[in-house]
């Protein structure tokens, strides 16, 4: 596997960075997933902006054009063999060798991405759903940063996982639901799509922006409003989103059924049209 790092192309197995990266020792820094389908980069403008939103946010240098990121992950997906990948990138501050909190001027940020075959969703899992449980979100509040301090983010996975579910849906103190562990969340009420909208609390998910559009093309009622932890129980669909999964349905929440326990209609209808718009972006 060829790995992009710090302008050059190189086996993982040689691809190497400092101890005293900054990225290494304090999570400083950032990073995109972007799915690639039948080798075309898919909404790589929208993944794009939130890259350089992420690194403004964190004062980390942008060090390429767009056109140079687009390179750089065009030449990646070009040196490996599978029709669809995701595209894995992350920028941190760069290397520093006098450990401090307070970042030195002018660092070099540090580059890496590498790509990974996508595969489809598990048969079983359309089929079936996954099982989620509730828990507090214990992250901070910048999580429309793409970060890679994920450690929150793990330790409520791991949570997840001793309860024996497949993931969590994240609450937070006040009773609203944020989002997936790593991916945003919707519910169907009454044939109503409804997702919390943009905010500090939740990152602004790509898929989730994708099954806006579908739904407003299609004219499927969608609504963004906070969802409070008693509408997700009372909800007649739960779904979460992301890159590597598309609209994933949830069919057990805290142990208990959602809906009749099998994936909803709405999500069904979705699913479809989401096959759709991605076999139209392949053939444009
Ligand atoms: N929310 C979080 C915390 C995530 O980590 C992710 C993606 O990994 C998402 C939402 C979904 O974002 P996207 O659809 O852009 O992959």
């Amino acid at each position: 596997q060829i790995v992009y790092l710090n302008g050059s192309f190189l086996p993982m197995a040689e691809s190497q960075i400092s101890t005293q990266d900054r990225g290494f020792l304090f999570g400083d820094g950032v990073y995109e997933v972007i799915p690639v389908y039948q080798r075309n980069i898919f909404r790589f403008e929208e993944h794009l902006q939130r890259l350089k939103n992420s690194l403004q946010a964190t004062s980390i240098v942008n060090p390429f054009s767009d056109d140079e990121w687009l390179e750089i992950l065009e030449n990646l997906v070009a040196k490996h063999p599978w029709n669809d990948q995701y595209l894995y990138l992350q920028v941190t501050r760069g290397v520093q060798m006098q450990r401090d909190h307070l970042p030195a001027d002018c660092l070099t940020p540090t580059v890496y991405a590498y790509t990974n075959p996508l595969k489809p969703v598990a048969q079983n899992i359309i089929e079936n759903g996954i099982k989620v449980v509730t828990l507090e979100d214990i992250r901070w509040l910048r999580c429309d940063i793409k970060a890679i301090t994920l450690l929150p983010n793990v330790m409520m996975k791991l949570a997840a996982k001793a309860q024996g579910a497949d993931d969590a849906i994240l609450v937070s103190r006040e009773g609203v639901v944020s989002e997936g562990t790593a991916s945003n969340t919707f519910i169907v009420k009454d044939g109503t799509l409804i997702t919390p909208p943009n905010s500090h609390s939740i990152l602004p998910g790509i898929t989730r922006m994708v099954i806006e559009s579908i739904a407003e093309q299609q004219n499927m009622p969608i609504v963004e409003k906070q969802i409070s932890l008693e509408e997700l129980n009372s909800a007649d669909e739960i779904w979460l989103s992301s890159s590597t999964k598309e609209a994933l349905p949830v069919t057990q929440l805290d142990g208990k059924m959602v809906g009749d326990g099998k994936p909803g209609k709405v999500w069904l209808q979705m699913h479809k049209f989401f096959q759709e718009h991605k076999q139209q972006f392949i053939q444009q």
